[in-house]
């Protein structure tokens, strides 16, 4: 499961801005690895450099350097929409008669092809398949009729689905978040200027302090001088549809999203799935490292109770193991696992263990980790996931499965349990999460575990596969 891209937008008031935001994509890694890039303005022209690979790869050398101004954005991407080529690396710069435009996307569109479609008939060419270059043509267009503000209005009006944009239009940086703020954007102040980003750990990267997210269908311009910033709620939005997931797994646990700190939301959830769904073992370990935060609710709530329970590490994770790795035949795939994560002995022979995570998508890695725990010795493996089961796609920029790969998609609890080979098997209730998140389910996205999109989105049209590289499968 990947997320589909990080984004982030910078002006200072009297540095170059290419060294913040290159350190900004560094605290971003986590969301997109395939490609990363930095597009700048010194008031004069735009610079960019835009290349496949991880930030420390695609910066290596004199890049940096050559990215002149005070202004700027940046990306890293995973891809979802549109392939795996460089064509759909971002930041996606475009100029036209009255300026230039730089822009960084994290979402998906469920109307990109008919704008798409729309633009060509009135004579614009695409270069790439992805739905960010639609939004660069929209805006441009826009703009060439009206001024900035309007602009992006009209092209919030016409664009449907999620996104978190951060556009350079010239020298002058902007933010936008879909009119259901679907994936995270937030604001941050530093020093000599200001961020938007999507997570605020990359505030904290730059020494700065995180101010608030960006709301739902609000653009924030950033003043070019880094002095301030001007906020215009330009779509009204009646409900939110926040995506979930960004508290179970995506996000980094130090970051703040809709005023949640994560690492505090996965405990809370970690508290919560033991009071629904607690077994009394000898031991709780977390599936590294995405497990770990609920792992320690959830012990913690298990000791309160009482309960004879060690928290301890039964399984050790290789980091130098890329979270994306091309495995080229399902064989591989499946000993991913055991090139990823070896059991600690001592922590499993001869005991009952419970195995936290966080989520089950396919089911491969359960299965296989499963395996490698009763290699180890352990007698009973109770497995709990802080999240409901995932019964369908996502088609809102993360990168999860089709339907038919989705192990719950199809199959009861009880089916998964034993498929998986655990002496028992709980997920957490979607009220837990709802309560936790302090909201109501008319304020989130749970399409991927209810089936009921906050988006009108048709199967034929985009369940479909999309051409990218075999992904291992130790991430599941
Ligand atoms: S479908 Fe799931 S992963 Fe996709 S945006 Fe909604 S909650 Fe997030």
């Amino acid at each position: 499961m990947h997320e589909k891209c990080g984004v982030v937008g910078i002006s200072l008031s009297d540095r170059d801005a290419a060294r913040p935001l290159y350190y900004s994509l560094y605290a971003l890694q986590h969301r997109g690895q395939e490609s990363a890039g930095i597009v700048t303005h010194d008031g004069f022209q735009q610079y960019e450099h835009v290349e496949m690979g991880m930030v420390g790869d695609a910066f290596d050398g004199p890049a940096l350097e050559s990215l002149n101004g005070s202004n700027g954005v940046g990306h890293v991407r995973y891809p979802t929409e549109g392939g795996v080529n460089e064509c759909c690396a971002q930041p996606f710069s475009v100029s036209f008669k009255s300026g230039s435009l730089g822009l960084a996307h994290n979402g998906n569109l469920v109307n990109a092809d008919v704008v798409r479609d729309d633009l060509a008939e009135m004579g614009h060419a695409f270069t790439s398949t992805g739905d960010t270059e639609v939004i660069a043509h929209d805006l441009a267009r826009n703009l060439l009729e009206s001024d900035l503000v309007r602009a992006v209005k009209a092209t919030m009006e016409r664009i449907h689905g999620s996104y978190s944009l951060t556009i350079m239009h010239d020298e002058t940086v902007l933010g936008v978040r879909d009119p259901q703020g679907n994936r995270p954007l937030c604001l941050g102040e530093l020093e000599d200027g200001y961020v938007l980003t999507s997570e605020s750990a990359a505030i904290d990267t730059l020494g700065g302090e995180l101010i608030r997210d960006v709301e739902p269908g609000e653009l924030v311009v950033l003043r070019p001088d880094g002095s301030g910033y001007d906020s215009y709620q330009l779509v009204d939005n009646e409900s939110t549809a926040h995506c979930f997931f960004e508290h179970v797994y995506f996000a980094r646990p130090d970051s703040v999203i809709d005023g949640n700190l994560v690492y505090d939301v996965r405990r809370e959830l970690g508290r919560r799935l033991w009071e629904e769904a607690g077994v009394e073992t000898d031991v709780v370990m977390p599936v590294p490292d995405s497990g770990r935060a609920f792992a320690s609710g959830y012990a913690e709530a298990a000791d309160e109770d009482g309960a004879d329970t060690e928290f301890a590490e039964g399984l050790m994770k290789n980091r130098y193991v890329g979270r994306t790795f091309i495995m080229p035949t399902q064989d591989e795939r499946e000993r991913a696992v055991r090139l990823k994560l070896n059991p600690i002995r001592s922590t499993v022979e001869g005991r009952s263990v419970t195995v936290i995570d966080d989520s089950v998508v396919r089911g491969t890695t359960s299965t296989q980790l499963l395996e490698v725990l009763e290699e180890a010795g352990a007698e009973e493996i109770h497995v709990r996931i802080g999240s409901p089961p995932i019964v369908a796609p996502c088609y809102f920029g993360i990168d999860m499965a089709s339907r038919e790969e989705l192990i719950a998609a199809d199959r009861s609890v009880g089916e998964i349990e034993t498929e998986i080979g655990a002496d028992s098997l709980a997920y957490l209730s979607i009220d837990a999460i709802t309560a936790t998140l302090d909201s109501d389910r008319s304020d989130l996205c749970l399409g991927c575990v209810t089936g009921q999109y906050p988006y009108d989105v048709e199967d034929e049209e985009h369940d479909r596969e999309v051409t990218r590289p075999t992904i291992g499968a130790a991430d599941d």
